[in-house]
């Protein structure tokens, strides 16, 4: 949910959303800001109105989701083995692709590079160059003052943070911070955000040791860059997600599975004598 402090980019975030409404089919919620408070009690700022899109479900514990996934992919018959993607090679004999892990080199015949912000890593070295850098964002966890509730999640939209009710506490996420992916953490907006949410929200004690700080893989039209490596058999990429990687990452992985079973299909067709 989007909240207001103006009367103008509240009105300009309705027309967007009419627009995405009838464009995409995509449903929200306009609220008057007495709405607002019924359904925030605790918020303290004063706002002109909020817009809350009703379709999109939201994650209260990811590293509970990844764990969910993991166990689903197991019982497929998955197994997961962790090694150095930097070790990733192209070899002639064997399979035709081996990782170094712990439990010895690993060989496939298939790989798929989902680095993320990493990417460059395995690519480079292959000879691929891709135009992407990152976007960092910090987080931090928080306690409540006593009674306090917050029901959704929701976007300071003028201000530009972001609170949502998670399992460890109130989560504050910042906007994004163009910075190397490997430069040490500058959690400046988080500091300056905190000051603001506070006024905004009671928040209570910090719940993090420090910022959590991420990195968000960007092209520069923002699109994924997802399919098959043009010069090596049996390499594929899947990365790039910006700003949606929890959300796109499975639809990814999913296109890409159909996209090779598709094209086995096809070899296995053409095998076949007319
Ligand atoms: C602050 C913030 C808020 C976000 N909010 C949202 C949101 O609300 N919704 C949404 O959909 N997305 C959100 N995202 C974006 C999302 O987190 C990313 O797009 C997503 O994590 C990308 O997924 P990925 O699997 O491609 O890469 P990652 O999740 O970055 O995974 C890459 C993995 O590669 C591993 N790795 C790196 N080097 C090696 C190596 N040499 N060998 C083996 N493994 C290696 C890393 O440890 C990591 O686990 C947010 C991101 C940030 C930073």
């Amino acid at each position: 949910m989007k909240v207001f402090r103006t009367e103008g980019a509240r009105d300009a975030a309705y027309k967007e959303a009419e627009k995405l409404s009838s464009t995409f089919g995509v449903n929200h919620q306009k609220l008057s800001s007495s709405e607002l408070k019924v359904m925030e009690p605790s918020i303290r700022a004063d706002l002109t109105g909020g817009l809350r899109w009703t379709d999109p479900w939201s994650i209260h514990d990811p590293h509970s989701l990844n764990k969910a996934y993991l166990i689903y992919f197991q019982s497929l018959g998955g197994r997961l083995v962790s090694g150095d993607a930097a070790t990733l090679e192209h070899i002639l004999e064997g399979a035709g692709w081996r990782v170094a892990t712990p439990e010895g080199p690993l060989e496939a015949k298939e790989v798929v590079v989902a680095l993320g912000p990493w990417a460059d890593t395995v690519t480079k070295k292959l000879g691929y160059r891709f135009p992407l850098a990152v976007k960092r964002g910090y987080h931090m966890h928080y306690g409540m003052e006593e009674g306090a509730q917050l029901n959704n999640w929701v976007l300071d939209a003028e201000k530009g943070y972001f609170l949502a009710p998670m399992l460890r506490g109130i989560r504050l996420t910042t906007g994004a911070e163009f910075a190397n992916r490997d430069a040490p953490k500058t959690p400046v907006q988080l500091t300056r955000a905190e000051r603001v949410a506070r006024e905004f929200f009671p928040l209570a004690e910090r719940r993090d040791e420090e910022p959590w700080m991420g990195a968000r893989p960007c092209t520069p039209d923002m699109m994924p860059i997802i399919g098959k490596a043009p010069r090596h058999e049996g390499l594929w990429f899947a990365f790039g997600h910006a700003h949606h990687g929890m959300t796109l990452g499975p639809v990814t992985g999913r296109a890409l599975a159909e996209k090779n079973d598709r094209r086995k299909d096809r070899d296995r067709y053409q095998a076949v004598p007319a």
